[in-house]
């Protein structure tokens, strides 16, 4: 989809086949997001498109950003899911650090990525904190570097 067609496409989208409740359910503090989008909802607050979606050009380089923010990939988190692996067990199969293979754990954790985090993404003393603006960043050059270490 072009890029000057996407926030037209979100407001017509969300405003006329999203119920005005469903906009205060998710606003407000009764919200209780599914267990796989936890980890989203340390970065996103606000009911809205996102920055990355009208500042990138490529398709492509979104869909990357949008798979790691959604959990919508192929990182133990998510496949344990499917296969009815608990959570503490969905271990990193690339490292021996005997940690869940999260989204965290592979964008700011894994040695096995340490070549591609030092060359896109330079995350040194990795913290949930600077997880969740890495995820948040309204940087184009951020989101791009990330997208290049996703492919
Ligand atoms: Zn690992």
């Amino acid at each position: 989809m072009d890029k000057s067609k996407r926030t037209p496409y979100f407001n017509r989208y969300f405003q006329t086949t999203t119920p005005r409740s469903i906009y205060s359910v998710v606003e407000g503090s009764q919200y209780r997001p599914c267990q796989n989008l936890s980890t989203t909802c340390q970065y996103k607050h606000v009911f809205e498109m996102e920055f990355y979606v009208t500042a990138l050009d490529a398709e492509k380089t979104i869909k990357h950003i949008a798979s790691i923010r959604l959990g919508s990939h192929n990182l133990e988190i998510e496949t344990g899911r499917f296969n009815n692996v608990i959570r503490a067990q969905r271990i990193c199969k690339l490292c021996n650090m005997n940690c869940v293979e999260s989204e965290y754990h592979f964008l700011c954790i894994c040695p096995a990525y340490s070549s591609l985090r030092r060359q896109y993404i330079h995350v040194s003393w990795p913290t949930l904190d600077k997880y969740y603006r890495l995820l948040s960043t309204k940087s184009n050059d951020c989101y791009i570097n990330l997208a290049n270490m996703l492919i």
